[in-house]
């Protein structure tokens, strides 16, 4: 079963938490063992795993800045100006698998799962979600 998400986000750098949704989904396919992977179809956005604690999602975003500071030198800049959000995609990763067991996700306690903006804001974004069983 394949499922999309769609949604907005409202900043240049976000963390949009997107774990509620894709435990719907998990939910609805009824797989009860198996696989959920999640796919982020996008070259300036990324997926990760982490606690939903609004002083750590700040400290992420910051870091993400000191890792790839947005002013640098890029050849890309050129096109379209939003080089280090391509920068930070390739290396944070479009894609997570996750466990189902027992019809839920395994995921640890602050082991949330957030949607990256990295260059927004953006009126369209999507997330691909398919549940196997395995
Ligand atoms: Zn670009």
């Amino acid at each position: 079963m394949v499922k999309e998400l769609t949604f907005s986000s409202s900043s240049k750098l976000e963390l949009i938490d997107i774990t509620s949704q894709i435990e719907e989904v998990v939910l609805n396919s009824k797989v009860e063992k198996g696989l959920c992977f999640i796919s982020v179809p996008h070259a300036t956005a990324a997926i990760i795993l982490n606690e939903n604690e609004s002083g750590l999602k700040e400290d992420i975003l910051k870091s993400f800045e000191k890792i790839v500071p947005p002013n640098s030198e890029y050849l890309h800049n050129q096109v379209d100006n939003n080089a280090q959000a391509h920068i930070l995609s390739s290396i944070l990763g479009q894609n997570k698998f996750l466990l189902v067991k027992d019809g839920r996700l395994i995921r640890g306690t602050w082991q949330n799962i957030f949607f990256v903006e990295l260059d927004g804001p953006r009126s369209r974004r999507r997330v691909i979600i398919k549940v196997e069983k395995a």
